[in-house]
């Protein structure tokens, strides 16, 4: 990816994640938004045993929002959705 930047290409996958949540969490004051679109949610549990910071939830088959002030931003939810259900935006 060229977006990332050459100190971060050093880091393993597993400090890279700690590296996103001590920033996102604890040195930007920054609120996300993220929105699961409940048609388009297959209930595949993905996002919600993805996320680092336990912000989603299954329930009655969809994944929701339970936590979003914890949301560090990452995208994984986005990223491991396979059908495109999920948005993550900074408001
Ligand atoms: S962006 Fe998604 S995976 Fe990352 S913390 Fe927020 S809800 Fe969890
Ligand atoms: S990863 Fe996508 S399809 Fe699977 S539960 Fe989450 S929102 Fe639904």
């Amino acid at each position: 990816m060229e977006a990332v930047s050459s100190g971060e290409e050093k880091l393993g996958a597993g400090c890279l994640q700690e590296m996103y949540k001590h920033n996102f969490a604890k040195e930007v004051n920054v609120v996300y938004r993220i929105t699961i679109d409940v048609d388009k949610c297959e209930g595949c549990g993905e996002c919600v045993d993805n996320c680092p910071a336990s912000v989603l939830e299954m329930e009655g088959g969809k994944a929701v929002v339970v936590n979003a002030d914890d949301c560090l931003g990452c995208e994984t939810c986005v990223s491991v959705c396979p059908n495109e259900a999920v948005t993550v935006e900074e408001v």
